[in-house]
């Protein structure tokens, strides 16, 4: 999976990244299907529901008015963005156990580094996905 993050919101991320420290960052990437992949066009801030510093839960009644308002426009939620404050930015077990929505594309920002990720699905982990500009 090809994931297509415009600079502007790369250079976001680790903003939103430093705004909730020591807590994780989140929110859902809102885009498009591409041949390959996703084309991002924008990153929807969510609260971080969890209770613990190293994890993260997003808002679903924010999810459902986001689709709400997408809907017709030939975009829609595509993936999960997320920060580690204090890791680097790959999946922990507990992303794995919480990626129960297959195909959805997955970006962890450190701050300093952000990667792309494809949620395979049911608990079944993460593949590898390339980030391009
Ligand atoms: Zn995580």
């Amino acid at each position: 999976m090809i994931v297509a993050l415009p600079p502007d919101l790369r250079t976001a991320l680790p903003r939103l990244a430093a705004s909730a420290w020591p807590r994780e960052a989140c929110g859902l990437l809102v885009g498009r299907a591409t041949a390959d992949g996703v084309a991002v066009t924008g990153l929807a801030p969510s609260r971080n529901l969890a209770a613990e510093n190293d994890a993260f839960e997003i808002d679903t009644a924010m999810r459902l008015a986001l689709q709400r308002r997408l809907r017709g426009r030939g975009e829609g939620v595509v993936g999960v963005w997320h920060s580690h404050p204090a890791g680097a930015p790959v999946p922990s077990a507990r992303d794995a156990e919480g990626a129960s929505e297959g195909g959805l594309a997955w970006l962890i920002t450190s701050g300093e580094e952000t990667t792309a990720w494809l949620a395979l699905g049911d608990g079944a982990g993460f593949a590898p996905a390339r980030l391009v500009a």
